[in-house]
């Protein structure tokens, strides 16, 4: 399936949730979902309606794909992954996508989205332990260090988004040093160290089926 190309906000509108693809204007007033928080189209309002069963679970995983950007074939690679690896599959499953490469880059402020750092990481502006890495589902170990390569310090999308995020925070299994354009995966994620707002039972159940 093709990667969808339309207006960003629909997405978070449908999702009923605020989904962060557009950067800086998710934080602020201009954000789709502060004015017109329903799903989009002519029956946008009567779509609102309570879900409940394979509807919950549907939506659930849809948002998580958003988020991270993950097409519907990846994404249940990444299921199948975390499914054969120990712990609560739910949990591992976010763990996994915590772990991408362009997700790394947006937490830890050196991008101000993650569609945008998928867009630097792959245009080669990061190197993991000092070599370069333009796969943006790369992921990544406890230990690992993520730099801006020296010739990609100047880059205009960077500097920008390093003083946009200033202060946003870094999630406590990183370590970020934006005055060294660099930063330190400390440990792996936990659940309780990934903010989202998502039910991953749902997920683990729709797919059981
Ligand atoms: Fe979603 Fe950001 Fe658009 Fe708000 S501004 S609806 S969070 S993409």
């Amino acid at each position: 399936m093709a990667r969808y190309s339309g207006p960003v906000c629909r997405l978070c509108r449908r999702e009923g949730m605020k989904l962060f693809l557009k950067g800086e204007r998710c934080y602020g007033e201009k954000c789709a979902i502060e004015k017109r928080n329903f799903p989009p189209g002519q029956h946008g309002k009567r779509r609102a309606a309570k879900l409940a069963g394979y509807g919950l679970q549907l939506r659930e995983k849809q948002r998580v794909k958003r988020i991270y950007g993950v097409l519907e074939d990846q994404f249940r690679l990444y299921f199948e992954n975390a499914e054969r690896q120990r712990g609560i599959t739910g949990e591992v499953l976010l763990q996994l996508l915590e772990r991408r490469l362009d997700n790394v880059v947006y937490r830890l402020g050196l991008a101000t989205s993650r569609p945008q750092a998928r867009e630097l990481v792959r245009h080669g502006h990061f190197a993991v332990n000092g070599r370069k890495v333009n796969v943006p589902s790369y992921l990544v170990k406890a230990g690992d260090t993520v730099t801006v390569r020296e010739r990609s310090q100047k880059n205009v999308t960077i500097q920008h988004a390093l003083e946009e995020v200033k202060g946003r925070g870094v999630p406590e299994w990183l370590q970020a040093q934006p005055e060294r354009f660099e930063g330190r995966v400390v440990s792996l994620p936990t659940r309780a160290m990934i903010n989202l707002p998502i039910q991953e039972q749902l997920i683990v159940e729709l797919y059981s089926k």
